[in-house]
């Protein structure tokens, strides 16, 4: 009688035990189909006796597994990693290991898919859904679910288009091999700093042993080329490397300086893939042939065959948190991932976050630095201007002084930028005449106006409606009006101011893909844009040489109703705005437009002085016993009813531990209160750093019962307090 634990894919089932079939070979990480109910379900045979709680069912009660799937198995590092990140962030490891399943079309047999595209006929009867759903497809080709989505339509309406011939069917083959990069392609010259940062990399590479390492490098000291050559030294190996990036949208520069480098593009890996590209990359890295890959977070639990390197790039960015699933943490599980694999992994940085500080401090973590920028450039002069003494105009955000540092700028035919942290036209519309704000109905947050698409949009749930003509409430006349500014105002000021520059506008919503990223940089590089505009998505990976000027529009954005991380999150996006200035030969400037030049982190800005901002941010830190000195985690309740989700949390809170060392905070109703149409109230856990704060709320919460339609997320380390 053999007896098999398995992982299904199902998050609310736990490991559940299987017969082995007599003549089926099945060992632990193999892919299997196993009988649950009526239906077949996909999982992975875990080790005997692993999850020790796991319910067990007599010999005569246990079901056989149905077959393999004919896939490589889950290897024994990554089922070492998916128990940590179950552990470690209370997830449900069915939930982590669909990230590591990522692809269902992976495990099947077929080597084609049937993709649709646009015919570029008109279908036979056109509606505005249809026109729509045209119109944003455009070329791009997927499933049918996959261009509903592209659409904003139903997959009805895709089916549609399909039978009237506007959209056709086509067979992709799937599976065809990657190129090999080539580590001997074309080195760059390295600077003596670099040559001596990638020798240790190289070095490091090669003792195929777990290593962090901060690569801690100024704006401009091409951290990028120093890591290429850990990653040469990997593929030189044959061992594969994965680069994690922060956004979709600074892949393609990426992609480019890789090709250049290595004369072929690496694996890429992101959300925006197609259901057969995702088949193809999966199936090359679990085979081990995608010798390097980069990607989102989502790329660190791939089954890499021959995992040598991990880098994370942009290591202090937050996007790398994911806030909703499994609540993990990129960075830091890849450190783990680096410990498992018995590899290096590298954190690159201009503004290390001050856990990842900590950790070299305690001499955790390796540190190297660049401190100068590459080919002499140097860093760009900062300046502060005092928006409560030389404010602009009324009704404008540009203060005279940035004004006339852009004319000198665009005058010499350089190219300034100016960043604002926030989408849309403008953050808020209300009516003058009855004081009418729009708000979103799922949600407690205003509507965004966007004017370039006609619209009011909540950033939050994605609510749209159209920008509405008159005021709902009063019904008053041209009484709407648009109060602060979002990025496509200042665009707007701008176009006011010089007539005569070619302006871009980079957020969310204009860099949408890959393939739009590249047009903006192509764009940016070949001089067919003045002046730039955007939001964080432009502070970092671009490199453009004739880039002078940088502008701050409101550096106290991200101070209002701050968090523990608000002025370090400050710095650090000021820091990387800053360092898009003067890469080149042509010096920069940085004009930090601001009302609290008294702010200790305006002032670190202002002269440069980042070791004592950060001495000083860390010493806060160590005297509330924040993290890293101590640990946070919260407990997020909601109910699409306000009283069930206010009871739920009620009786959570009532059953809290009393545990030497712990304080418990809560229940209150969370800033954001209704979020997506659901209630939510917000527990804190406040720690010590040595406590085993899991094991307290797993035991707290498993006294406590409540509805199916509650959701009780728990968050570990959180970055966000809403
Ligand atoms: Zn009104
Ligand atoms: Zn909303």
């Amino acid at each position: 009688m053999s007896r098999v634990r398995v992982i299904t894919l199902n998050a609310a089932l736990g490991p559940l035990d299987y017969r082995l079939p007599h003549g089926m070979v099945a060992e632990p990480g193999s892919i299997v189909i196993a009988p649950l109910g009526p239906r077949q379900v996909i999982g992975v045979v875990w080790e005997d006796g692993s999850f020790p709680d796991a319910e067990t069912v007599g010999d005569n009660r246990l079901r056989p597994l149905l077959s393999t799937i004919d896939a490589p198995p889950i290897p024994a590092p990554l089922r070492r990693l998916i128990e940590w990140t179950a552990n470690y962030y209370l997830a449900p490891p069915a939930a982590v290991l669909r990230m590591a399943l990522a692809s269902v079309s992976a495990l099947e047999g077929a080597r084609s898919v049937t993709e649709y595209r646009a015919t570029g006929k008109p279908p036979l009867r056109n509606t505005p859904k249809r026109e729509q759903a045209l119109e944003r497809i455009g070329e791009r080709q997927g499933l049918v679910r996959e261009l509903a989505m592209i659409g904003g339509v139903s997959d009805a309406v895709i089916r549609g288009l399909v039978k009237d011939g506007a959209i056709e069917a086509v067979e992709v083959s799937l599976d065809t091999p990657f190129p090999v990069p080539d580590p001997a392609f074309s080195p760059v010259d390295l600077s003596p700093e670099q040559s001596a940062a990638s020798a240790r990399l190289v070095e490091l590479t090669r003792a195929e042993k777990f290593q962090p390492l901060l690569l801690d490098g100024v704006t401009g000291s091409g951290k990028t080329e120093v890591y290429f050559e850990a990653i040469a030294e990997a593929l030189a190996m044959g061992k594969q490397s994965l680069v994690l990036l922060p956004e979709i949208a600074l892949t393609e520069p990426f992609l480019n300086r890789f090709a250049k480098r290595f004369g072929h593009e690496p694996v890429a890996w992101h959300s925006g893939l197609r259901q057969s590209e995702r088949r193809r990359a999966w199936r090359a890295i679990a085979a081990g042939s995608a010798m390097v890959v980069v990607g989102a977070r989502s790329a660190l639990f791939l089954p890499y065959a021959r995992l040598g390197l991990i880098v994370v790039d942009e290591a202090h960015e937050t996007s790398f948190k994911q806030e909703d699933g499994v609540r993990y943490h990129a960075r830091d599980v890849a450190v783990m991932r680096g410990m498992m694999e018995q590899c290096p992994v590298i954190l690159a940085s201009a503004t290390p976050a001050i856990e990842t500080r900590h950790q070299v401090a305690l001499h955790r973590y390796e540190e190297i630095r660049l401190p100068a920028r590459y080919g002499g450039a140097e860093m760009p002069e900062i300046f502060g201007i005092n928006m409560l003494e030389s404010p602009p105009e009324r009704g404008r955000w540009i203060a005279p002084t940035l004004v006339a540092a852009m004319k000198e700028t665009l005058e010499k035919g350089e190219q300034a930028l100016l960043f604002l942290n926030r989408r849309g036209y403008a953050p808020l519309t209300l009516c003058r005449h009855c004081g009418h704000r729009f708000q979103c109905p799922n949600c407690t947050a205003w509507m965004v106006e966007h004017r370039l698409t006609h619209r009011l949009a909540c950033h939050h749930c994605g609510h749209v409606i159209p920008a509405p003509r008159e005021c709902p409430e009063c019904h008053a006349d041209d009484s709407l009006v648009a109060c602060g500014p979002g990025v496509e105002r200042i665009a707007d000021e701008v176009k006011a101011l010089f007539p005569g520059a070619r302006t871009a506008i980079v957020t969310s919503d204009t860099l949408w893909s890959p393939a739009k990223a590249a047009e903006f940089v192509r764009d940016v590089s070949g001089g067919a844009v003045d002046i730039i505009v955007g939001t964080q998505l432009v502070t970092k990976g671009y490199h453009f040489p004739n880039l002078t000027l940088v502008g701050v529009i409101d550096a106290d954005l991200g101070l209002e109703g701050g968090d523990l991380r608000a002025a370090e999150r400050t710095f650090q996006q000021i820091v990387q705005v800053s360092g898009r200035a003067g890469r080149g030969e042509k010096p920069g400037r940085v004009f930090i437009q601001t009302r609290l030049l008294d702010a200790p982190v305006i002032k670190a800005l202002l002269s440069g002085d980042s070791a004592r901002f950060y001495a000083t941010e860390t010493e806060g830190r160590r005297i509330a016993h924040a993290p890293p000195f101590g640990r946070f985690a919260a407990i997020i309740v909601s109910d699409t009813d306000a009283t069930e989700a206010k009871e739920a949390a009620h009786r959570i809170g009532n059953a809290r531990p009393e545990v030497e060392g712990v304080e418990i905070y809560g229940p209150a109703p969370a800033p954001l209160a209704v979020l997506r149409g659901r209630h939510r109230h917000r527990i804190l856990i406040h720690a010590r750093r040595q406590i085993d704060v899991q094991d307290v709320i797993r035991a707290w919460l498993g006294t406590v019962q409540w509805k199916a339609s509650t959701r009780v997320a728990v968050d570990i380390d959180p970055y966000s307090f809403v």
